[in-house]
Order: C-alpha cells, then sequence, then structure tokens
C-alpha cells in the first residue's frame, strides 16, 4: 500500500498489535479482542485479519454494522460480540443473518432477537449484560432476579455469555470498587446457574488483566492494550503493561522554514512570541486532521532527532514547531506527531496528556486519517 506524503497520514505496525496479544495472552486464556470504533482508530478489518492470522476466533465489536462488516469486507467466521446490543428490527435481522452474538442490556432487545429469530430453526446465541457498578447499560441486579425465567420462553435465543464492564480496573486505588463489581456479578452468574444455564463469564477489560488475575473468568475484553496503550501508566502498576507496544505512528510534513525576529507572534491571536530570533517550521497537521487545537503551545513533534516544540494555536491545517536548534530540517522533512522515530518516541501517554484526554481518544480520533499497514499476514490484507 503507498502512502501518500502530502498530508498527515497513519502507519499501524500490525505486528505491534500482535505482539500486545501475545502478551496478554500470557495473563489469560479466553481472549476477544475489542475492535469497536474502527479497532480504536487502528482499522476493523485489518486488525481482524491480523488477529485472525494468530488464530483468534471470538472478537469485539461496537455496532451490528461493525460486525456486519467484519462478516462482509473482513471474511471473519468466528464468534462476533457486539458491545452494543440490536437496537431496531433491522439490526435484530442482521445479527440472525450474520449470526451475530449481540450484547443484549434490556429486555426489549431480548423480545427484538426472538421475534425476528422467528424465521429461523436455530437458535442465536446471545450475552446478557450485567449492570454491577458501570451505571451504564445493563440489567440491574433487582431486574436479573426474573431474567433466568423469563429465558425458557425465549425459545429462539441461546444464553452464551454473561458479561459485565469494570469502571475503575485501571486504577489502583479503586481496588475495593473493582471486587464489589466482581462480587455482584458472581452473585448474578450464581443466580443462573441455580435457574440452569452455564453461560460463559466475562467480565475483565485490558487493565484487569494485567492486574486481577482472580477476575480471569471464562472469557476476557482486552481493548486499549493491544493497541500499545498502558492502563497503568504513571501508577505504581504501570510495570505491568511495561511491554505493551504502541502500534499508531503520526507524520505530517513540513512545509515551510522561517527565521523569525525576536518579538514575532505566532498563529492565530500570537499566543506565542518570540523571546528570541527562531528558526520556525509550518507542518501540514491542524485540528481538522484531528491534531487537536488543546495541543497548542503544549505538544512537541520529532524532526531529524529533534523534539520541536508546538508554537502558537494549532490551526485547521497547519502547526508551527520551534526548529531553532535543528537547522538541518528541510522542507519535506517528515516529522513525527505520535510514535517512534529513531531514538525518540512521543508515547500515547503523552500525547493524551498535553491533548488533556487519554489514549484512547488519541487513537480514535488521530486514527480517522489515511492509513497504510505494516505487519501482520500481508497476503492476507
Ligand atoms: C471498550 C470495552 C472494552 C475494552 O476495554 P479496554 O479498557 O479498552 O481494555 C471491554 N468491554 C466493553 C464492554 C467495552 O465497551
Amino acid at each position: 500500500m503507498s502512502i501518500s506524503y502530502g498530508k498527515l497520514n497513519v502507519a499501524i505496525n500490525l505486528d505491534h498489535i500482535i505482539h500486545n496479544y501475545r502478551l496478554l495472552g500470557e495473563h489469560g486464556r479466553g481472549l476477544i479482542p475489542v475492535i469497536k470504533s474502527d479497532a480504536y482508530g487502528h482499522g476493523l478489518v485489518p486488525v481482524a485479519k491480523a488477529l485472525a492470522g494468530q488464530g483468534v476466533d471470538r472478537l469485539a465489536v461496537g455496532t451490528i454494522e461493525e460486525a456486519v462488516t467484519l462478516r462482509e469486507q473482513g471474511q471473519f467466521r468466528g464468534v462476533i460480540m457486539a458491545l452494543l446490543g440490536a437496537n431496531d428490527c433491522q439490526e435484530a435481522e442482521e445479527a440472525w443473518r450474520h449470526r451475530i452474538m449481540p450484547m443484549v442490556f434490556c429486555l426489549w432487545q431480548l423480545d427484538l432477537l426472538q421475534q425476528a429469530g422467528l424465521a429461523y430453526s436455530s437458535r442465536l446465541p446471545v450475552a446478557i449484560k450485567i449492570e454491577t457498578g458501570m451505571s451504564r447499560l445493563g440489567f440491574s441486579l433487582a431486574e436479573t432476579d426474573h431474567l433466568a425465567g423469563r429465558l425458557p420462553g425465549l425459545d429462539r435465543l441461546e444464553l452464551a455469555a454473561l458479561a459485565s464492564h469494570l469502571a475503575s480496573a485501571d486504577d489502583p486505588s479503586a481496588r475495593d470498587q473493582v471486587m464489589d463489581q466482581a462480587e455482584r456479578f458472581r452473585q448474578v452468574a450464581a443466580k443462573f446457574r441455580a435457574a440452569g444455564f452455564n453461560p460463559a463469564l466475562c467480565l475483565a477489560n485490558s487493565a484487569a488483566i494485567l492486574a486481577y488475575p482472580d477476575l480471569l473468568l471464562d472469557w476476557q475484553r482486552p481493548g486499549i492494550a493491544l493497541y500499545g496503550a498502558n492502563p497503568f501508566h504513571g501508577t505504581r502498576l504501570e510495570h505491568l503493561g511495561a511491554g505493551l507496544k504502541p502500534a499508531m505512528t503520526v507524520r505530517a510534513p513540513l512545509l515551510q522554514i522561517q527565521s523569525l525576529p525576536k518579538g514575532a507572534r505566532i498563529s492565530y491571536n500570537g499566543t506565542f512570541t518570540c523571546p528570541a530570533d527562531m528558526t520556525v517550521g509550518i507542518v501540514a497537521a491542524g485540528y481538522a486532521d484531528a491534531y487537536s487545537r488543546a495541543l497548542s503551545n503544549k505538544a512537541s513533534m520529532l524532526l531529524r532527532g529533534h523534539r520541536a516544540p508546538v508554537l502558537g494555536r494549532v490551526c485547521m491545517q497547519l502547526t508551527a514547531l520551534d526548529l531553532t536548534g535543528v537547522p538541518e530540517a528541510r522542507p519535506g522533512d517528515m516529522a513525527c506527531l505520535l510514535g517512534q522515530d529513531g531514538d525518540l518516541v512521543i508515547t500515547p501517554e503523552q500525547m493524551a496528556a498535553w491533548w488533556g484526554t487519554i489514549p484512547y481518544e488519541v487513537f480514535c480520533l488521530l486514527g480517522l486519517n489515511r492509513r497504510a499497514y505494516a505487519g501482520g499476514d500481508v497476503s492476507s490484507r
């Protein structure tokens, strides 16, 4: 695949995703890689294919639409869990047609799937989502009391899994909350077992896989760690994610270099004033490329072995850099906005700190740009 160097571009190293998958596999079995939101900006189909090449036979996406894409364009034949369930008749029909396992969070969805299934003679595996403390989607503990009683009447559906999602597994000081959620989840699982069901249990996200071996149940759902961000960055558990390798590198070309006199004000509203004569480079990246305006006067980029600070406001398609210490810089050079460049690196955690967000959002947004791939099983792309 050719890279266009004319504007901001994103390089995805699928071998790093494979490395991270294997590293997580050393902690627990039954991994269901989460590739929702276009694999956190890394590309739904390429990431799915790279993982399938490693023998992965279960994946989790967000929407039914993503699941259908995975079946049709990714030719993925394994289990696809859709974390957002099936929310209208059409999604329920698609779930049946493509054998997608929706993670169901209310009775209404179960009825929808039962109705859509009347035309079929088989049964559709569904996962049931339990609300244990995140206060987001899921059946409340009270609702689960009569849920087991309702399931036999939904004869087109098969309870394949029970799932819940942890709110604070990445916060080492929140151990009690994590344990409370896990305890509620176990209670619900016991109720279903007592009612004669034997669903797979699925709780852990990336952070829990790394930090809570006791919470490794039948299936685990790693997301962010697959893409190489450390959920414990900056905490006392940082070492747990130390071997993860970020898979996304972002680069953009340097368009012009100019010498500015002391006192020159840079970019909109002149929020940076040159304290001395400076060499300033203009890079073809801006907030329209999801290089956030929040990075104004905060971020750095890497160029020819130097760290060059961003000067002034990030514009729609342009950003100014301090190249005073980089006399060898030339127009056409590629600045590295995120990732490794020679001996230097801008980690997703560093970028997130400048940006005022988390690596998840950095990946999802920068990943909206044109992407090129390296590694993985290239022949299968
Ligand atoms: C996104 C998501 C995950 C993955 O979480 P990470 O923190 O990225 O590992 C797991 N389960 C559910 C329900 C999710 O929405």
